[in-house]
């Protein structure tokens, strides 16, 4: 009897441990695919100081030794340290004995540790650094501002090893230089009593001391990195995003007396991780915070964690405090959940975020109001950039291309990157788009994806070569300018409409629509213009009345789209009208015959 209860005890122990440990949707990767960090921090709110203890348990996956490694120290950022930012690495240890480091890179940001014997591959050591960090006092993502702390980028992160090398690209202020690989994270964080923490992870337990809570962080599933925000005077709301058969915990923090922007923010994200799991892939993880922090900036992603900037919390804001929390959300799927290099290819996160808050207002509220919220967010800027700038640039450019033109990287890889996925949404059809959404998601979730690689799913899923896509829209740059002309000769009762679309812009090659309106419906064809010209011949039953050349703007580049009156011969055949009559007395004279005929043959019968 007592031990039979031992075993139902140890049953039921050993279900809930699996139970909680494991995602019902998703496989749990490997452990020991991914790095492991183990963080034991305190923060001073006097002293705007984090002291830490780190522990890496680092594995070399790459087919060649290391005699040295490198990590990411940001808070040495020249924009932290000119107002007062800065990290101090006081002791790094490489399987328990001390090691010699630098600090080195251009901008003091990477940390080049000396290993005491090679690592070999397919080996692991575990790395433990001691470091004190000083908070820069900064409206940004790493920084203190009025009562709230932005913990992103604190801490030493492992920098990664690919075909380039090691990638020790120097932190970037517009935009993001960020290149992580996915680990679990174990963060055991103090802060004085009182205060409120949202971060990265599942919330483990708060331990409430006198003069102390300890808040404990972990990742059941693997996370690019882990980012915080401290503050006494949150405000936190919740709620539940349905995903599949699970329920995703969503907490919104917000200020006091920022309540209805507050909520406006949860529901926000509830919706975006509904609406995000099923046409992209479902959410990995359990739970989600959205957080109010001061920033120059609209919004920053990091995984399972978004930081809102304080300004957007205004009712009267709520379009764009909607946008940019839909925008934010759309980076744990891009960037997030399927990596890039967010330096050198911030096409595969930042165009695919973009999108998606358009489409949020899609999802949420209704064809009219995407088209709205398109225009007004994505298209007009890049058309206004074009105008001033008379210059277009590659979608596929990275931040270190664009450099100090900053207005031109976000008006080019966010705004024209939004149009030219839209573009491919409309090539590929929306079964296909977001199939190839969700084969992104599945085949790269936990890794990076890199844009060569985004290209080769695509092509598999649309079932042909895109070379001409990429080669125009996405490597290349270039603006269309398109017009058309059309004419129509009657035969019989079928019009032939030859229609020429010519280009006046730059001859990139596109697919383009032009919609044919006759008097009672209107029809869309598509043809190619490779350079400065394409024709289409198209029959029709009707009399095309107009044409329209890419009435919706799906090609990006403003174009004459209003509608052309399509030329007729000069012997003008009759009108559909006309037509219609014609044939509705000789089928009525044909019937009038026919059912003559078949009541004589009655008569005939009955005779
Ligand atoms: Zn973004």
């Amino acid at each position: 009897m007592h031990n039979n209860k031992f075993f139902i005890l140890i049953t039921i122990i050993t279900f809930l441990f699996f139970y909680t440990c494991s995602t019902p949707t998703l496989a749990v990767a490997a452990v020991n695919s991914y790095d492991k960090y183990i963080i034991s921090a305190k923060l001073n709110v006097e002293k705007l100081e984090i002291q830490a203890n780190e522990t890496i348990y680092y594995t070399n996956r790459h087919d060649l030794g290391f005699n040295e490694l490198y990590l990411h120290i940001y808070p040495n950022a020249p924009s932290f340290k000119s107002l007062g930012g800065s990290i101090e690495i006081r002791k790094i240890s490489i399987d328990g004995k001390e090691a010699k480091f630098i600090v080195t890179g251009e901008d003091r940001t990477i940390l080049k540790i000396f290993l005491p014997t090679p690592l070999l591959p397919s080996s692991s050591i575990k790395i433990e650094i001691s470091f004190k960090v000083k908070i820069p006092i900064k409206e940004d993502r790493f920084g203190y501002y009025a009562g709230v702390f932005a913990l992103a980028h604190w801490y030493p992160i492992m920098a990664v090893y690919d075909e380039r090398g090691w990638n020790l690209d120097p932190y970037w202020d517009a935009g993001e230089s960020f290149y992580f690989e996915c680990a679990y994270y174990n963060i055991t964080f103090s802060v004085p009593e009182g205060y409120v923490m949202a971060a990265t992870g599942r919330l483990d337990e708060i331990k409430k001391k006198a003069g102390e809570w300890i808040y404990k962080w972990y990742t059941p599933l693997p996370v690019r990195e882990f980012a915080a925000a401290v503050s006494k005077n949150y405000e936190v709301v919740s709620g539940e995003a349905s995903v599949g058969r699970r329920k995703v915990k969503v907490y919104s923090y917000y200020l006091l007396g920022h309540e209805v922007a507050g909520e406006i923010a949860l529901n926000t994200a509830i919706k975006s991780i509904e609406f995000y799991s099923k046409y992209y892939g479902e959410y990995a993880y359990s739970e989600f915070r959205v957080v109010e922090v001061y920033g120059w900036f609209g919004g920053m992603e990091y995984p399972m964690f978004v930081m809102i900037t304080s300004s957007l919390y205004s009712p009267q804001r709520k379009t764009i405090l909607e946008l940019v929390v839909a925008h934010e959300t759309a980076h744990n799927w891009w960037y997030g959940m399927v990596g890039n290099h967010e330096g050198l290819e911030p096409i595969m996160d930042e165009p695919f975020a973009e999108y998606s808050d358009t489409l949020y207002f899609k999802w949420v509220y209704g064809e009219k109001k995407f088209e709205e919220i398109f225009d007004l967010t994505v298209r007009r800027p890049y058309y206004r950039f074009l105008k001033i700038r008379d210059k277009d640039y590659p979608i596929a450019w990275s931040v270190f291309d664009f450099g100090a033109d900053s207005q031109a990287y976000f008006t080019i890889v966010y705004n024209k990157g939004a149009m030219v996925l839209r573009m491919l949404n409309w090539l590929m059809g929306d079964a296909k788009y977001f199939e190839l959404m969700h084969r992104l998601q599945e085949k790269y979730r936990f890794k990076i994806c890199k844009l060569r690689d985004f290209k080769v799913e695509a092509e598999r899923v649309y079932g042909a070569s895109l070379d001409w896509f990429f080669n125009s829209w996405v490597y290349g740059s270039g603006v269309p300018h398109y017009s058309v002309e059309a004419y129509a000769k009657q035969t019989g009762l079928t019009y032939t409409l030859h229609l020429k679309v010519k280009n006046a812009g730059d001859p990139v090659i596109a697919l383009v629509p032009v919609r044919i309106n006759t008097r009672l419906t209107s029809i869309t064809v598509t043809l190619w213009v490779n350079g400065t010209q394409g024709e289409k011949e198209v029959s029709l039953p009707f009399e095309p009345l107009t044409v329209q050349v890419d009435p919706n703007d799906i090609v990006p580049g403003e174009d004459d789209n209003k509608p052309v009156p399509v030329k007729l011969n000069i012997m003008k055949a009759p009108s559909v009208d006309v037509a219609l009559l014609i044939t509705i007395i000789l089928l009525s004279l044909v019937d009038f015959a026919g059912i003559k005929k078949i009541e004589n043959r009655g008569h005939k019968g009955r005779k």
